[in-house]
């Protein structure tokens, strides 16, 4: 896409702010506002919309569903999370060197929020171009988003990593909300008796849920359009005189679609799985063993994306594996009152609300005692995994009926408690261990192990099934046991990994 970016590297701004603008929140810069707000209502409408997805699809079609066997449908689910955080990379490229972030957010927002209306309507052809069109645009949108906070610091500015914290908790607020309004929208019997008064089918009630997460994104484009000034200089286009990389754009968009395709086929063909296991161990292997600096780094780097593949495919499993349980399997009410199982998918984000701040504290606490960026790694892999082995006596008590609600509470934390020993920590040494000239490149392998984690809860999920207690504790523990044995082997690598960092912390 042309565009008209700046004439000249530096940015023309009508409103020049100084790097040290402490009059947002918390003494932050006042363009975090912006983004926080933007972000906060794009990941409500990325999660208020997920935390319908597989129940959608799966509900037969007297519920409003589109009638999908399991395995169809947590095929859906992968092969559409994997694709999300895959066009992170597309969207971060087209950013950097053609559009700049800022412009990248507007028109992903914009993406996103038809996609959402696009589901709004009751057809199988508008479900997909919907999937679709939130795949591209949170591809423009998520990776750039984030890149504009990092902007808004000059280097070496403190409040960098608060900043980092306050946006995350952004994301939390909007993921936390969001399942509760879309939620009560698709599935309350109030709000389908509410329909049926006003005259409509409430068998559409999921499609009002949808159109609530296109609401949401829309607040979040006005939000983001009428406090653009405060991002000042942050975001623009590269300047007009250098020269747009069309060929390696094609390159960069040809092989996402080509993973992506590669990715699908793995639904049918396994073995696709296990190669691309095999490929990154090769990776590993080769760049570990080479003699320079850079190249052992880029090893360590890919150990991490080994370990945050693996715990993504467990923890993506939220949307689908426990969203099909919470809504199968457990008694939905608190204190007598029942609640749509889709709430259930803001269960992550109160924790990470909550415990946040216990980690920043405990983190500053430990100072230079605390514990290294593999181990850190392997505690959370250890903790996503132990929250799997939770689900295996859930599981066996599905044979007398309902279980309660406090195992997936339970469940919950312990993910939580991994999340933040694995997500905050991988960000900050990806940026640290990358060459300077491949940072862009490393940052988007970073959110190719969640791409391809996404992928693998999709393929894990399909095998869920509610009917037999025995078999579906079989499924958990199965599952727990392989993440156990890479925690197992990330522990036993983490002398090594140290030394593969070369010093990096
Ligand atoms: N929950 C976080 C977010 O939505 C991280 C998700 C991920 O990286 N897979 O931004």
């Amino acid at each position: 896409m042309s565009s008209a970016p700046e004439p000249s590297p530096v940015p023309i701004e009508t409103e020049p702010e100084s790097p040290l603008d402490k009059n947002g929140i918390g003494g932050q810069p006042r363009g975090l506002t912006t983004l926080f707000m933007t972000e906060m209502w794009e990941r409500f409408s990325y999660y208020g919309m997920r935390a319908l997805l597989i129940l959608f699809m799966t509900k037969a079609a007297v519920d409003g569903g589109l009638g999908f066997e399991t395995k169809k449908a947590a095929g859906i689910y992968g092969t559409y999370t994997m694709s999300v955080y895959l066009l992170s990379i597309l969207g971060g490229f087209i950013a950097d060197n053609f559009i700049g972030a800022r412009r990248a957010v507007l028109i992903g927002g914009i993406v996103i929020a038809c996609g959402h209306y696009a589901m709004a309507f009751s057809s199988v052809t508008t479900f997909y171009a919907g999937l679709v069109l939130i795949a591209i645009g949170t591809g423009l949108l998520k990776p750039n988003i984030s890149t504009m906070v990092g902007s808004l610091y000059a280097p070496g500015d403190a409040r960098r990593d608060a900043g980092f914290s306050i946006f995350y908790m952004g994301i939390n607020l909007g993921a936390f909300l969001s399942p509760l309004v879309t939620g009560w929208l698709a599935q309350s019997a109030a709000w389908k008796a509410q329909l049926a008064a006003w005259g409509l089918d409430p068998m559409h009630s999921w499609h009002w849920g949808f159109a609530a997460a296109g609401v949401g994104m829309t607040l979040g484009l006005i939000a983001y359009v009428l406090q653009r000034e405060r991002l000042a200089q942050v975001g623009h286009a590269p300047a007009a005189h250098l020269a747009r990389p069309w060929g390696k754009l094609g390159l960069v968009a040809l092989a996402s679609f080509a993973l992506i395709i590669v990715m699908k086929l793995s639904d049918e063909y396994h073995a696709l799985v296990y190669a691309l296991f095999a490929l990154q161990i090769a990776a590993v292997l080769f760049f570990a063993f080479r003699p320079d600096q850079e190249s052992k780094r880029v090893a360590a780097i890919l150990i991490f994306f080994f370990a945050a593949e693996i715990f993504w495919a467990i923890f993506e499993q939220t949307g689908s594996t426990i969203s099909l349980f919470a809504d199968q399997l457990t008694q939905n009410e608190v204190l007598g009152h029942a609640f749509p199982s889709s709430w259930w998918q803001s269960v992550n984000s109160v924790w990470v609300i909550l415990l946040a701040p216990v980690f920043a504290f405990l983190w500053i606490k430990l100072g230079a005692r605390q514990p290294s960026s593999p181990l850190k790694f392997t505690l959370g892999l250890l903790f996503v995994a132990l929250s799997f082995v939770l689900m295996v006596p859930a599981a066996k008590l599905t044979a007398a009926g309902k279980i309660g609600p406090l195992w997936l509470v339970g469940l919950f934390f312990l993910q939580t408690v991994g999340e933040l020993c694995l997500s905050p920590v991988g960000l900050s040494t990806m940026t640290k261990l990358a060459p300077p000239r491949l940072l862009g490149l490393v940052m988007g392998i970073w959110f190719l192990a969640a791409a391809l984690g996404n992928k693998l809860a999709g393929v894990l999920a399909g095998d869920f099934k509610s009917e037999n207690a025995g078999e579906l504790a079989t499924f958990f523990w199965h599952q727990a046991l392989g993440v156990g044995v890479a925690t197992l082997v990330l522990f036993a690598l983490v002398p090594w990994t140290k030394k593969l960092m070369c010093g990096v912390k």
